[in-house]
């Protein structure tokens, strides 16, 4: 069911087995799984998945490569609203840790929001990453680009750079390494500093025994039409035509919301273990805010994985979820069907 500011108060009193935040790919594949065990789910999503920015998912094992992220993630939803599960379009600001349960205050709606606070018994953190993009005065230009073939993600697209001119546009100097794994694409890169930072005698030496270029002017505009960039404009006028970028500026992580909770970091990424656990026992973390691979196909693994593991912590518990009449009926249809065949 899809909640909505009216009937999200109506459900206040309910306690979930799991609240997750995020319905992304790692979101929802979870949510699939966890109404699959007979669970009662609630996923909190903001929207703008990073998912949603992929314009053709080319490494999905059994869909066609130029399957869109959304459709992945309408699918998906789909799906998990016909198993029951319930969804609801809002913001969850910050999760305490009551014991026993957790309380999780969520904003609804952007003008005139509205606060509701949901509970549950374990929490998945669900919410990933945003990538940060080269910061022009004109950011239309930039989305222009981005996630068409201004890549942000080496594995997802490298394949898709090979033997072209890429640039690597990168936040620091650190970031620019990014320009050496790509060469095992394609040998003619240009790394682009923006003009932001200064590169150090070494990592330039680097640059030239590689034989790429460097280019240090701030960018005017990336250049290109019909979301195909064909190079940039930099301050003086000057233009560098290339055939796709990478982005590689980091990423901001979606976990303010646990900031009450002490868990373990690794960077901005939550540490989990092979369950996808945290370090508190009742809150998992999946998909890309988690330390490992930023993919499609991990994030929806990942949600199978927490899933599982909470349905057998909760069964293991509590026996069975069966209301002792359905299970009598259960056992009156076996019986009979037993002594039919005798
Ligand atoms: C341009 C691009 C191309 C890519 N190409 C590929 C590819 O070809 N193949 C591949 O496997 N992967 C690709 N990826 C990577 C892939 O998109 C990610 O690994 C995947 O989407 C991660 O899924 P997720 O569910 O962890 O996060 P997301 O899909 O980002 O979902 C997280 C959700 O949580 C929500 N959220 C965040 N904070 C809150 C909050 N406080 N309250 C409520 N909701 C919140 C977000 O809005 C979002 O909807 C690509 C990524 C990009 C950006």
């Amino acid at each position: 069911m899809q909640l909505t500011r009216q009937t999200a108060n109506q459900r206040t009193d309910h306690v979930y087995d799991v609240l997750v935040v995020g319905g992304g790919a790692a979101g929802l594949s979870a949510g699939i799984y966890l109404q699959r065990s007979l669970l009662s789910t609630l996923i909190i999503d903001k929207g703008k998945a990073r998912s949603s920015w992929v314009q053709e998912l080319h490494n999905y094992l059994g869909l066609p490569p130029d399957t869109p992220g959304r459709e992945v993630l309408k699918q998906g939803k789909t799906h998990y609203l016909s198993l029951e599960g319930e969804h609801l379009n809002g913001y969850v600001e910050d999760v305490t840790d009551e014991g026993e349960t957790f309380a999780v205050r969520v904003r609804i709606g952007r003008t005139n929001p509205t606060y509701t606070v949901f509970r549950s018994r374990y929490l998945i953190a669900a919410s990933g990453i945003i990538d940060h993009l080269p910061q022009l005065n004109n950011m239309q230009n930039v989305f222009e680009y981005a996630g068409h073939n201004l890549h942000v993600c080496l594995i997802c697209d490298g394949y898709e750079m090979r033997d072209k001119r890429a640039g690597v546009f990168g936040s620091s100097e650190s970031s620019l390494e990014a320009a050496f794994p790509l060469g095992w694409f394609t040998p003619y890169i240009t790394v682009f500093t923006n003009g932001e930072f200064e590169v150090s005698s070494e990592f330039r030496h680097r640059l030239t025994q590689h034989g790429y270029r460097l280019v240090e002017q701030p960018i005017k505009q990336f250049l290109g039409e019909n979301h195909q960039m064909s190079g940039v404009e930099l301050a003086d006028g000057s233009i560098e035509e290339l055939d796709a970028g990478l982005v590689s500026m980091g990423s901001k992580y979606h976990a303010d919301y646990l900031k009450n909770i002490d868990l373990e970091y690794e960077g901005g990424n939550l540490i989990t273990d092979k369950v996808n656990r945290t370090s508190h026992p009742r809150i998992f973390a999946i998909g890309d805010l988690k330390v490992g691979m930023n993919q499609v196909v991990i994030a929806a693994a990942d949600g199978a994985i927490a899933a599982t593991q909470i349905w057998r912590e909760i069964r293991r518990r509590e026996g069975s979820r069966r209301s002792p009449i359905a299970i009598n009926q259960a056992k009156e249809r076996f019986n009979e069907a037993v002594l039919m065949k005798v």
